[in-house]
């Protein structure tokens, strides 16, 4: 993996390359942004640049020994720390700490990639803070966050910060296309739904989320046809959807209640988009813009908005481990009210 090769993150990219051209080489990271976007691929890119026996323009050839070792994943000094079970805990610190008192391997640089870091435990960012004050020399550390205000100000401050941005929606439709064959609304759908987060949208081709967002939402269109009782079925039968916690990183992606939320709240947004005139450039389920042209006239603004709230809460309340049920219940007899009193 090149920089090159990475789709789009040309600030972060441009940026690493101006502080890799310099004498002394900062020593640690932050990148930030959404799980999904190039973060981890950035981090190999860097790896394989800093190590290149002989690099092009800056970036890593991909054939000399370090680069290949890269690639197959068996460079002695590519080190990755991720979470055990919830945090990064102190004696994985500690343990680092004991790999860094001897040189790299390959007489290169050695990188580490401290997977959500927002997890580490406050003993955890304690002892990392004293290795950030003062790394021996040949390593490189590469923090990675969603969002840097869950980390103490004392390890961002110590750190250079990287922002990723979610890919533009063509950028990434293209690139779904050209390399992974997908059908051209597919992707345009594929790019918008998952907020600019590749690697969110290559999980979705992988899974049967295709399919299941269309039958998520079936079951919202003909919610207003049903009887009270068919949609207190329906709540049910969503209910057993499991509660599965959606895409948090970019490995972990599990396909579940939470997911169907989420998708019928685009479904919200671009009725409301539809309804105050919006473009079709910003409506996320493209594939469905007659149906949403069709509906959206006949409902009002408030109902939508309230209809938006109402999922958000109870997204807020599968959470708080509520009743999985009666939060279906609830909502779901909330949404065809508000399909109702929109006529
Ligand atoms: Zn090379």
């Amino acid at each position: 993996m090149s920089f090159s090769q990475i789709l789009g993150q040309e600030r972060a990219k441009s940026f690493l390359a101006q502080v890799m051209a310099r004498e002394k080489i900062p020593h640690a990271y932050l990148f930030t942004g959404i799980p999904g976007i190039g973060k981890t691929t950035t981090a190999v890119a860097l790896t394989m640049a800093l190590n290149c026996q002989k690099p092009v323009n800056g970036d890593a050839c991909g054939h000399c020994v370090s680069c290949r070792q890269m690639k197959s994943g068996n460079f002695p000094d590519f080190l990755s720390i991720r979470p055990e079970g919830k945090n990064i805990k102190i004696n994985q610190i500690r343990d680092l700490n004991r790999k860094l008192g001897f040189a790299p391997v390959s007489g290169g640089y050695r990188v580490i990639v401290l997977y959500q870091a927002e997890t580490m435990t406050s003993e955890a960012a304690n002892s990392l803070l004293k290795i950030l004050e003062e790394p021996p020399s040949g390593n490189i550390l590469v923090l990675k966050a969603t969002e840097p205000l869950d980390l103490l100000p004392t390890i961002v401050s110590r750190c250079q910060r990287v922002p990723f941005q979610p890919l533009p929606v063509d950028d990434m439709t293209y690139w779904l296309v050209k390399q992974k064959g997908v059908d051209a609304e597919m992707a345009a759908v594929l790019a918008r739904i998952s907020g600019g987060s590749l690697g969110r949208a290559l999980k979705m081709c992988e899974n049967d989320f295709i399919d299941k967002r269309q039958e998520w939402l079936q079951r919202l269109i003909k919610l207003p046809g049903l009887s009270r009782e068919k949609a207190l079925e329906m709540a049910l039968e969503c209910a057993r959807e499991d509660k599965k916690t959606g895409f948090q990183t970019s490995e972990t992606w599990e396909l579940g209640l939470m997911e169907m939320l989420e998708v019928w709240e685009t479904w919200y947004r671009d009725l409301l988009l539809v309804r105050v005139g919006g473009g079709k450039h910003l409506m996320m389920n493209v594939d469905f813009s007659h149906k949403l042209k069709n509906i959206a006239g006949k409902l009002k603004v408030q109902n939508l908005i309230n209809s938006i709230l109402t999922i958000d809460q109870s997204q807020r309340d599968l959470r708080r481990m509520r009743n999985t049920k009666l939060v279906m219940e609830h909502a779901v007899l909330s949404l065809k009210g508000f399909v109702e009193h929109g006529r």
